[in-house]
C-alpha cells in the first residue's frame, strides 16, 4: 500500500468521542519509549506525524490519523498497571480497555515490543488480556537495526516460546526498524489485506 495522505484528525481521552464514522482502524500500542511514534512516522513517510519522545505530546490520549481517506491509524497511550489485581484486565488503564472492548471499527491492534529486551511481564500480560478479550492483534518488534540477524532470530524465538506457553497459535508478528525501514512493506501489506476482508 502506498500512503498518499496522512492527516491528524482528533485526540481525546474518551472512546465515546472517537470519530463516529465506520472507517476501519488499526491501533498501535506499547510501553513508552518502545519506538511507537518513530514507527508511525516511518509507516506513513512523515517526519513528525506522531510526536516522538522528548517532546511534550499527547501521550495520554487516543490519537486518530486518517490515512488515504479510507482508514484510521490510531496512536494509543502507553499501558501500565492501574492496580494490583489478579484479573489481567484490571491491570490496564480503563480507557485503554474501553477502547478495545467498545471500538467496533477496530480491525487489528499492533502491540509493540523492543526487540532488544527479553519478554517483559507487562507486555505478556497485555497480550494475554487481548487474547482473553478476543481482540485481534499482531506483534511489532521495534528497533531491529540494533541487533544482528542471529540475535533478532533468537529474541523473536524467545518471545514465541513464551507465547506458546499459553496459546497454541502465534499472532502475526513483524520485525521492524524505523531507522532503516525494515518491515514497512510487511506491516502495510498486512493492513491492506485485512482491510479488504
Ligand atoms: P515512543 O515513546 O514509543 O513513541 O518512542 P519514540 O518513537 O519516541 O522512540 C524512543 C527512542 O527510541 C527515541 O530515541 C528514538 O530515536 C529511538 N528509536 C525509535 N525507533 C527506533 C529504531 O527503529 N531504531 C533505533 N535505533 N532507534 C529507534
Amino acid at each position: 500500500m502506498k500512503i498518499k495522505s496522512a492527516e491528524f484528525v482528533v485526540s481525546n481521552s474518551e472512546v465515546a468521542k472517537c470519530p463516529k464514522n465506520a472507517l476501519p482502524e488499526y491501533a498501535f500500542i506499547g510501553r513508552s519509549n518502545v519506538g511507537k511514534s518513530s514507527l508511525i512516522n516511518m509507516l506513513t513517510d512523515r517526519k513528525s506525524l506522531a510526536k516522538t519522545s522528548g517532546r511534550p505530546g499527547k501521550t495520554q490520549l487516543i490519537n486518530h490519523f486518517l490515512i488515504n481517506d479510507i482508514w484510521y491509524l490510531v496512536d494509543l497511550p502507553g499501558y501500565g498497571y492501574a492496580r494490583v489485581s489478579k484479573s489481567s484486565k484490571k491491570k490496564f488503564q480503563k480507557f485503554i480497555t474501553d477502547y478495545f472492548e467498545k471500538r467496533q471499527q477496530l480491525v487489528s491492534a499492533f502491540v509493540l515490543v523492543d526487540i532488544r529486551h527479553k519478554p517483559q511481564p507487562i507486555d505478556l500480560e497485555f497480550m494475554k488480556y487481548m487474547g482473553e478479550s478476543e481482540i485481534p492483534f499482531g506483534i511489532i518488534f521495534t528497533k531491529a537495526d540494533k541487533l544482528k540477524p542471529l540475535a533478532i532470530e533468537r529474541h523473536v524465538n524467545e518471545y514465541c516460546q513464551e507465547l506458546l506457553k499459553f496459546w497454541e497459535e502465534l499472532p502475526p508478528y513483524f520485525v521492524t526498524s524505523a531507522s532503516n525501514y525494515t518491515g514497512k512493506d510487511e506491516v502495510l501489506n498486512f493492513i491492506e489485506e485485512t482491510n479488504e476482508e
